[in-house]
């Protein structure tokens, strides 16, 4: 194996590993792995924090490095956390939109500008005839909402911009 075919196997780990409070969404697919690297058989990932107010950072690289310190290959692997690329909701792929909703959780707005109106849809019929119930959800990252078309409450991930994106 190559490095290349290494580096594709430890980002396949990588959609393994849950955010702790985004269950069933990859840390991959929520965008928050900037990079891998590899030396010799220890590995370095740099990932980028989601939200400021969830604080599950620790758990988080806790789980990365057992999930890649079980590769046969991997002798050790040291994760680390930048604060040089500023994370937005605009990272989380398709895949993890997807997920998302699969939980019951409107993903956030694409290309949502500061003081744009949050339109939400409602991750079971799709309507945008939505209310927001309380701004304040289970984590700070999410808010509850209640849809008006099919009568059900959901969770809608706040967007989240970076303010530095070019
Ligand atoms: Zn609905």
């Amino acid at each position: 194996m190559n490095d290349l075919q290494r580096i594709e196997e430890i980002r396949s780990v990588l959609l393994t590993v849950d955010d702790p409070e985004l269950p069933s969404v990859s840390v991959l697919d929520l965008g928050m792995v900037h990079d891998v690297m590899i030396e010799g058989s220890d590995v370095f990932i740099t990932m980028v924090p989601t939200f400021a107010g969830c604080p599950a950072l620790d758990f988080i690289e806790i789980n990365v490095k057992k999930a890649i310190e079980k590769v046969s290959w991997v002798a050790t692997c040291a994760v680390h956390f930048t604060f040089d690329h500023p994370w937005s909701t605009d990272a989380i792929t398709e895949r993890g939109k997807v997920q998302l909703k699969k939980h019951g959780i409107s993903p956030p707005p694409e290309d949502y500008q500061p003081g744009d109106v949050w339109t939400v849809n409602c991750p079971f019929c799709g309507s945008d005839y939505t209310s927001m119930e309380n701004v304040f959800g289970p984590t700070a990252c999410r808010s509850i909402l209640y849809c008006s078309s099919c009568r059900n409450p959901f969770e809608a991930m706040k967007p989240v911009v970076s303010l530095t994106k070019s």
